[in-house]
């Protein structure tokens, strides 16, 4: 346990770039008479701990949670692992070209930041993020996983053209989840938009959307009835993680409120979830009124990621 703080300490002191040589001018190693910080140079590497290379691996256990508020770099060729039970709060900004391993739980501060080349590996779940700050680099969902005919990503439950669910999932629900209704409630708490921002269509048993697709292909035909209306079993509206808000018609999105749910919903734990950019992916026309909840952690990093929710998580 010594050793792995030990190097922990040495890891955060000198990834922050941040050499004892700096903190104490009279060392014999501040030959550098700049004021500025600099990385440490390996080849001066004397032992003493606090100034060895910044090429260490840090590995958070699950009996020492580990706080980091100064800024870091985690260099390509290195990772930083957070074993099952441990935490990392990061306060600061990480600088990763190497890889970050979320087994334990990641806890990304308001103002702390993830950005660089390399990969933060969600290895469980995204539940074990907790994301207040800024992930820009990529992250790398886990295998999808197959419970009871529903998949899940990481534990995120997927739902789309691809992926569907069985006839009675949801039915013991019957509604949209209260997370979901909660946040749309807020929503309209927080804004002036009042009444008028609501769920105009909410759970959609397998039944239900059976019908109204059977209805489009009769009214439209199946090739344009699929563009907009799914097959039963493959609407999202039959999670209960799902919404379409206020009302279903493109100009939605220029209203000033379509502006604001586009630019918002993901404080409060949604997405929209089929973007006008991403309709080759998700296989759905844009639907600036459609919204789907996921949490506030995850929403943000799929937000920042600006991918949609097939590609972050590596299903498209
Ligand atoms: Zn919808």
């Amino acid at each position: 346990m010594k050793k792995s703080m030990a190097l922990i300490c040495a890891a955060v002191i000198t990834l922050a770039g941040c050499s004892e040589a700096d903190v104490t001018p009279n060392s014999e190693q501040s030959g550098n008479d700049s004021q500025f910080i600099t990385p440490t140079d390996p080849g001066d590497n004397t032992g003493d701990k606090s100034s060895e290379p910044t090429d260490e691996n840090i590995t958070v256990s699950a009996d020492e949670p580990l706080v980091i508020n100064d800024d870091i770099t985690c260099k390509e060729g290195n990772e930083i692992r957070i074993e099952k039970g441990g935490t990392l709060t990061l306060g600061g900004d990480l600088d990763l070209s190497g890889d970050l391993y979320v087994e334990g739980k990641l806890i990304i501060e308001e103002d702390a930041t993830i950005s660089g080349p390399g990969i933060l590996h969600v290895v469980n779940s995204f539940d074990d993020i907790d994301c207040k700050g800024t992930v820009t680099a990529k992250i790398d969902a886990p295998e999808p996983v197959e419970v009871d005919g529903v998949t899940y990503v990481g534990g995120v439950l997927l739902v789309n053209k691809e992926y569907s669910l069985p006839r009675e999932f949801g039915t013991d629900i019957g509604d949209i989840r209260p997370e979901l209704k909660q946040a749309i409630e807020q929503m309209r708490a927080d804004t002036g938009f009042g009444m008028t921002l609501r769920a105009s269509s909410g759970y959609r048993s397998y039944a239900t959307q059976e019908w109204w697709f059977n209805y489009y292909c009769e009214t439209d035909g199946y090739e344009n009835a699929i563009t907009y209306s799914a097959l039963p079993g493959h609407s999202e509206h039959q999670s209960g993680y799902a919404a379409d808000i206020t009302r279903t018609e493109l100009d939605y999105a220029d209203t000033e409120e379509g502006k604001w749910l586009a630019a918002n919903c993901y404080k409060y734990g949604c997405i929209i979830r089929y973007p006008a950019d991403k309709v080759d992916i998700t296989g759905y026309i844009y639907e600036p009124w459609h919204i789907r909840y996921l949490g506030k952690s995850t929403a943000k990093l799929v937000h920042d990621s600006g991918l949609c929710l097939e590609e972050f998580l590596e299903v498209d």
